[in-house]
């Protein structure tokens, strides 16, 4: 079926990044806007909604907040709409659980008809200046083209395995899929082991601490050399900035490269606080030293997992700085490596309308487009190489979303701030003193 309506602006995903954006476009009347997802509903992460787990950035980080605090689409006003705002209130924590940030979302797909579900886009071609989309609804099948003038791809990230792990292997998940799989490993595994640094591993494991019977041994490998926590010092959060975005989007290709490696410890690691509580419930399990039935080791490389006994994994480790292999058995391998971006294969027809780098990843433009006129198809959570991590920040999304809003309309419709760091990252635009005269 073909739609004669023509669209402004199509995202594509709806994620938290795209979200946002469709409730900051919902008053703008002279935007004529869609959002599809291929999922039947808005869910965020449901493989990691571990009871009792929280965001790891302030409420603020709602899909308008930080853009325009009146819209009636924020946190606070979802809150008072359920009749929660007091218990919030009384609550007294900035860090609100990641299932009432699932209900909150879910409140605001609810107010937006714009976005549609069940609509998988397999296709997109330009044809007379438009972008013309092409979905499958994932029930009926039924296929529909959309036209629209612009494209925001909010498909997100994929779960990743390193390519050496036998993932189609039942006895090896990824986190993602953790809770799906929970009561399996609890009720078959008697040795689960967890690999990985970050904060899904740190939460898999502190869960199955928390789940398992006396007869069921943990264990945790990390390659680092330490399980090191996220950095949240204030000096440090001011890098979560307009004034950082700019700095590090007119630092160039190689340079930006240089950067992303040095700031491991800021945007990954784990939470401190689930660091100290993972600590305190293992030193309960050893009072009277007992036997707290765990293996934890950092600097281990998982180099090859053997899977050819039915009976158990082999996992073959190298200790990093002593140099030695070792190996572990685990009847279940949970892989806690993260997610990768990986281009959509619905871009296959329109790739000669992408720029690219050296590299051959997007030439993401400062307004966050990757087209060659600059302002057709705009990414979000696609740019960590040129605009920096923050690009996977909720924090900094309503920041990302005002950008493209006023790019797409030519005016300042949400004022965004310009410099709002204490300190200067940029001494070629900033002094850091003024030149005193004596
Ligand atoms: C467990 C977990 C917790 C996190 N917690 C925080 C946090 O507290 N604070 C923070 O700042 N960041 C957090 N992050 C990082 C980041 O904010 C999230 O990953 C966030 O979900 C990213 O949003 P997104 O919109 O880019 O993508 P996603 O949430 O991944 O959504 C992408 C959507 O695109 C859809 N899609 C993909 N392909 C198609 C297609 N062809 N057609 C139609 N739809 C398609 C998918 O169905 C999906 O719904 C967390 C990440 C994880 C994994």
């Amino acid at each position: 079926m073909n739609n004669e309506t023509i669209y402004n602006v199509i995202g594509i995903g709806i994620g938290p990044f795209n979200l946002g954006l469709a409730a900051l476009s919902n008053p703008i009347s002279e935007l004529k806007t869609l959002f599809l997802d291929q999922r039947d509903g808005f869910d965020w992460h449901p493989g990691l909604m571990i009871d009792h787990v929280t965001l790891q950035t302030p409420f603020l980080c709602d899909c308008v907040s930080m853009a325009d605090p009146t819209n009636p689409l924020s946190l606070l006003n979802y809150l008072k709409e359920t009749n929660r705002l007091y218990k919030f209130f009384i609550r007294e924590d900035f860090f609100i659980p990641r299932k009432e940030y699932n209900r909150y979302c879910q409140w605001v797909v609810s107010q937006l008809p714009q976005c549609r579900f069940s609509t998988q886009v397999v296709d997109i071609v330009y044809e007379d200046g438009l972008y013309l989309i092409t979905t499958v609804h994932t029930k009926t099948k039924e296929t529909e083209v959309f036209k629209t003038e612009r494209l925001i791809l909010g498909t997100g990230t994929q779960p990743h395995i390193p390519s050496f792990i036998p993932k189609e292997d039942s006895r090896i998940l990824h986190t993602s899929s953790y809770l799906y799989r929970k009561e399996e490993l609890l009720a078959q595994g008697k040795k689960i082991a967890v690999i990985g640094s970050g904060q899904s591993a740190a939460e898999v494991f502190y869960d199955l601490l928390q789940s398992r019977d006396e007869n069921t041994h943990l264990g945790w490998y990390s390659r680092p050399d330490r399980f090191f926590p996220m950095e949240y010092s204030k000096l440090t959060l001011e890098l979560t900035s307009p004034d950082y975005v700019d700095y590090f989007y007119s630092r160039g290709e190689e340079a930006r490269k240089i950067i992303l490696s040095k700031q491991q410890a800021q945007f990954k690691g784990i939470n401190y606080d689930l660091i100290n509580q993972i600590y305190d419930f293992i030193y309960d399990l050893n009072i009277d030293n007992a036997d707290p039935k765990l293996t934890i080791v950092p600097n281990s490389q998982l180099d090859r997992v053997d899977n050819s006994s039915p009976g158990h994994l082999t996992l073959e480790f190298t200790q990093l700085e002593q140099e030695v292999p070792y190996e572990q058995e685990a009847d279940y391998l949970v892989v806690g490596t993260g997610y990768r971006y990986h281009e959509p294969a619905f871009l296959k027809n329109i790739q000669s309308r992408i720029k690219r780098d050296s590299s051959g990843l997007f030439a993401v433009n400062r307004n966050y487009s990757i087209d060659h006129n600059g302002g057709e198809i705009y990414v979000l959570h696609a740019e960590v190489h040129t605009h920096s991590y923050i690009s996977t920040d909720l924090g900094m999304a309503a920041y990302r979303n005002s950008y493209i809003i006023n790019d797409i309309l030519g005016r300042e419709y949400y004022h965004i701030e310009k410099k709002i760091a204490f300190q200067d990252f940029d001494v070629e635009k900033h002094a850091a003193m003024p030149t005193v005269k004596i």
